[in-house]
């Protein structure tokens, strides 16, 4: 049975009740609800729901309460007991802050990432860590050169599981899943539910729970207003510093743009105009991204550049607009552009910019904004007719 409130869920732990409260959340998220008792009782899962919907707090939570309720004394372990695996940087990173927010009864967490900084990884898993977030890459490397062992591990944690398929970590994941013991609980979240993530369910969990939130089919948030912009290349930047001039005082707005040297430029010129802009992508330094995000946050720069790397996972609150400067090479990552904003029952405004070369996805955006109660424009209609 669900629960409906925090308390249900979380009675024995007052901290943790406390903090819920400390962040002004009123009710537990339709994910959340569903997720707790499944994982609570020791259940493995797989939560589908989309971006923006509180799975982080559905898997975590049960998971901090796993670490506090085992009985092999610290000395003992060899290793951390609950392992997550991210398929980006930021997500990881933004985990790590969730888990130190809970983070009563002294657990200790460790976020390891490629780009961080690594001997300091290295020695924060050396003192002994409950908690281990990772990424896929600098997980095998600290796994192959012995500074990390998963031996302890019973609770594993796929977050976004579809992404880090997308990004291609399959093998990396898999050579990861073979040093836990089979035995362990393990959770799975997806925005989506792909083939190749039911495959990675059948596979690596033993009888899970589905928790499915909203529908399987992609979906963007109708919270979040959809506007479509026709224009041509050579006019968007102009566009998008009209738009950006209309904007008042606390509203941030993040611009994806689909290559490095395009957010690059566009952020420059920004910049060259006297707006307080960052930008975010794969080619800049850890640090720069980090600082970025943290500017972005912060609202120090309220105007944030960024590619894909940037759009899903990461949590930002309040923004905004979504600007589509350039459409996005997968229609999926529209659907998570947008669900940038909107976030946790606040409304948003996504604006996308189409160009000539856009017309092949005119169809499947109709559907989309058609799925959301959102205005088609007619424009779309007569490209998709094309
Ligand atoms: P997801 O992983 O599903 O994309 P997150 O876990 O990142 O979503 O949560 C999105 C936002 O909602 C976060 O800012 C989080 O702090 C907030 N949040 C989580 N649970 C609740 C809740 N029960 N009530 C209100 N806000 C919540
Ligand atoms: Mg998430």
């Amino acid at each position: 049975n669900p629960v409906k409130t925090f308390e249900q869920a979380f009675r024995d732990y007052p901290e943790i009740i406390d903090q819920i409260y400390k962040q002004e959340f009123v009710h537990p998220s339709p994910i959340q609800c569903q997720s707790w008792p499944v994982l609570l009782k020791g259940f493995d899962m797989v939560g589908i729901a989309q971006t923006g919907t509180g799975k982080t707090l559905a898997f975590l939570l049960p998971a901090l309460i796993h670490i506090n309720g085992q009985t092999v004394p610290r000395s003992e372990r060899s290793g951390p007991t609950v392992l997550v695996l991210s398929p980006t940087r930021e997500l990881a990173l933004q985990i790590e802050k969730e888990v130190q927010k809970f983070c009563y009864k002294g657990i200790r967490s460790v976020c390891v990432y490629g780009g961080g900084n690594r001997k300091e990884q290295i020695k924060t898993v050396g003192r002994g860590v409950e908690i281990v977030i990772a990424t896929p890459g600098r997980l095998n490397d600290l796994l192959m050169n012995g500074v990390l062992c998963l031996r302890s591990v019973t609770f594993l944690i796929l977050d976004e599981a579809d992404r880090m398929l997308d990004m291609g970590f399959e093998p990396q994941i898999k050579k990861v899943l073979l040093d836990i013991r089979p035995d362990r609980q393990t959770v799975m979240t997806s925005a989506t539910w792909p083939p190749g993530v039911r495959r990675l369910a059948e596979s690596y969990m033993t009888d899970p729970f589905q928790v499915t939130v909203g529908t399987l089919d992609l979906q963007a948030c109708k919270a979040v207003v959809q506007q479509v912009e026709f224009i041509e290349d050579s006019d968007k930047k102009e566009r998008v510093m009209e738009f950006i001039n209309d904007m008042i005082d606390g509203e941030k707005v993040l611009i994806f743009c689909s290559r490095k040297a395009t957010a690059d430029d566009l952020a420059s010129d920004l910049l060259l105009h006297g707006y307080p802009v960052q930008s975010i992508h794969g080619d800049r330094e850890q640090e720069d991204r980090e600082q970025a995000l943290e500017d972005f946050s912060t609202g120090a720069a309220p105007i944030l550049v960024a590619t894909d790397v940037a759009s899903r996972g990461i949590d930002i609150k309040d923004i905004t607009f979504v600007i589509n400067f350039d459409f996005p090479m997968h229609i999926e990552d529209y659907v998570h552009r947008v669900g940038r904003t909107g976030r946790a029952g606040s409304t948003g405004k996504a604006l996308t910019f189409m160009s000539r070369s856009n017309w092949k996805w005119a169809r499947q955006l109709i559907k989309i904004l058609s799925d959301a109660c959102q205005v088609v424009p007619l424009e779309l209609v007569s490209m998709a007719e094309r």
